[in-house]
């Protein structure tokens, strides 16, 4: 089926890794006219390169950016505008989880990761606003998680904070509707990207491979499908939810959770 991308154009926030890069390499396959952002240059420009090497250079944008500084989104924003001339789909993907319990976690860790998850949204969506106001079309897809729903005694801050934004993210479906710009979230479970490769060597028996370690994850938080995603699957929903294929669906949470969830 054909997600009618070509010429439209997409940003994607934390471009340079895991979801976000397949986001990215999909919707350049797709023709699309790609944006990408993240605060670490070197895999940036790693990322770009790759991308650049399979002929897909003149239809991206990378540019260092941390979605929290205000002033970086809206230069950001500018260099979009600049090369691309307007904006038709906003991801907003960046952004790591904390792991700790309530008795681990203080007021410093609480409001980090409050502000984080709230602002890491708030400040690239209200910067691309008009752009996508003035697309006629405009589409946001949030990369959220299953834990919105489903919290993990583990990670109280951030099943809490996901909480949060995916009510958020309903009311900004509903504001936003009257100038046809849809807002859908994904909820993800467990996708095999950066944040679990960093998780390996700590965490893993020594000699464990990183397979065996994580098809030992899969069985003890019990994914129906027997293992973690690839970051090219929960990218494959982000990439439908924001074409003009979608254009009826708006306010939707899809989970890509490989099962896992316990709600009906
Ligand atoms: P990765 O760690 O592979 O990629 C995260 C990306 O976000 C990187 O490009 C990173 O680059 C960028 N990033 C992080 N902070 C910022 C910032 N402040 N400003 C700009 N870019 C930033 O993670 P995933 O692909 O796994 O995660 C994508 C999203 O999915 C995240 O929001 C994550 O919390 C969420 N998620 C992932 C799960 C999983 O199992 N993988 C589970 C639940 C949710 P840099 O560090 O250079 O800025």
């Amino acid at each position: 089926m054909d997600l009618g991308w070509k010429n439209r154009v997409a940003v994607v926030t934390g471009g340079s890794s895991g979801i976000g890069r397949e986001t990215a390499r999909l919707l350049l396959q797709d023709g699309a006219r790609v944006a990408i952002c993240a605060r670490g240059a070197e895999r940036l420009a790693a990322t770009a390169k790759e991308f650049a090497d399979a002929g897909f250079g003149d239809n991206l944008l990378a540019a260092p950016c941390d979605v929290l500084d205000v002033d970086a989104v809206a230069r950001f924003r500018d260099a979009v505008l600049a090369r691309f001339g307007g904006v038709d789909a906003l991801v907003n993907n960046a952004g790591q989880g904390r792991v700790s319990t309530f008795a681990e976690t203080d007021d410093a860790a609480w409001e980090a990761e409050l502000h984080f998850k709230f602002f890491s949204v708030i400040r690239p969506t209200r910067a691309f606003l008009p752009a996508l106001a003035a697309s006629g079309s405009g589409a946001i897809v949030v990369v959220n998680s299953l834990l919105a729903r489903q919290p993990e005694p583990h990670m109280v801050c951030t099943s809490a904070a996901r909480a949060g934004l995916q009510n958020l993210i309903k009311s900004l479906s509903v504001e936003f509707a009257p100038q046809n710009i849809r807002v859908n979230s994904i909820l993800i479970g467990t996708v095999d990207s950066d944040q679990w490769a960093k998780r390996y060597p700590v965490q893993a028996k020594p000699g464990q491979s990183k397979e065996d370690w994580l098809r030992g994850l899969a069985e003890e938080k019990g994914i129906p499908l027997g293992r973690f995603g690839r970051p090219a699957e929960p990218a494959a929903a982000v990439v439908f939810l924001a074409s003009p294929v979608a254009s009826f669906i708006t306010g939707a949470a899809l989970e890509v959770a490989g099962g896992v969830s316990r709600f009906a």
